[in-house]
C-alpha cells in the first residue's frame, strides 16, 4: 500500500489518526468530514496515497465513484436530513484543495439547508465566448493525453 507518512488521511486509512470510519474495504475509506458543510458531510478516499486528480490511478477514480454512490443512496435513506447530494472534488490549490490526498465529498442537501456550492460565471455575454477555441484546446490537449 502507498503511503505517505506525513500525511493525515494516510493516517486515518492506517488507525494511526482518529476519525469517525463509516465504510472501509481494502481499496477503500469513508469518514466524516470534520468539519462538515451539513450533517452527514463525508469524505470518500482511495487507501493508497495520490495527491489529486492529475496523479489518481484510473482504477482508484472508479472505486472512488462507486463509493461515493454507495455513500449517497446510504445517506438518503438515513435518519439525516438528505433530500439530494452534491459530490465535489477539489483538485489544486486555486480549486480549494487543502488536504493533497485525493478525496470526494458526499454532501446531503436539503432545501433551506443554507448551504451550497454555487458557480459564477466569469462574465461575458455568452453569445461572445470563444467556445470553439475553447473546445480546440481541449480537444488538442487530449490528443496529447498518453494513457
Ligand atoms: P478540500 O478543501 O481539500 O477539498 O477539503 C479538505 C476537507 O478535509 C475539509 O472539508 C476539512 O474539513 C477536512 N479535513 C481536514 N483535516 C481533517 C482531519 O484531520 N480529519 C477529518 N475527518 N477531516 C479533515
Ligand atoms: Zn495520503
Amino acid at each position: 500500500m502507498v503511503m505517505d507518512p506525513q500525511c493525515t488521511f494516510c493516517q486515518i486509512v492506517a488507525g494511526e489518526e482518529p476519525a469517525e470510519i463509516v465504510l472501509q474495504d481494502e481499496h477503500v475509506t469513508g469518514f466524516m468530514d470534520i468539519n462538515p458543510v451539513t450533517p452527514g458531510h463525508t469524505l470518500v478516499i482511495p487507501n493508497r496515497h495520490s495527491t489529486g486528480l492529475r496523479s489518481l490511478p484510473e482504477e482508484d477514480a472508479s472505486i472512488l465513484l462507486v463509493a461515493a454512490q454507495r455513500l449517497a443512496k446510504a445517506l438518503l435513506q438515513s435518519e439525516l436530513r438528505c433530500e439530494a447530494v452534491n459530490l465535489f472534488m477539489a483538485d489544486g490549490t486555486s480549486a480549494g484543495q487543502t488536504v493533497f490526498h485525493t478525496h470526494l465529498h458526499v454532501i446531503p442537501r436539503f432545501r433551506g439547508d443554507g448551504s451550497g456550492i454555487r458557480l459564477h460565471s466569469h462574465g461575458g455575454v455568452r453569445k461572445s465566448q470563444p467556445l470553439s477555441e475553447h473546445a480546440a484546446a481541449i480537444r488538442s490537449a487530449l490528443e496529447k493525453l498518453h494513457d
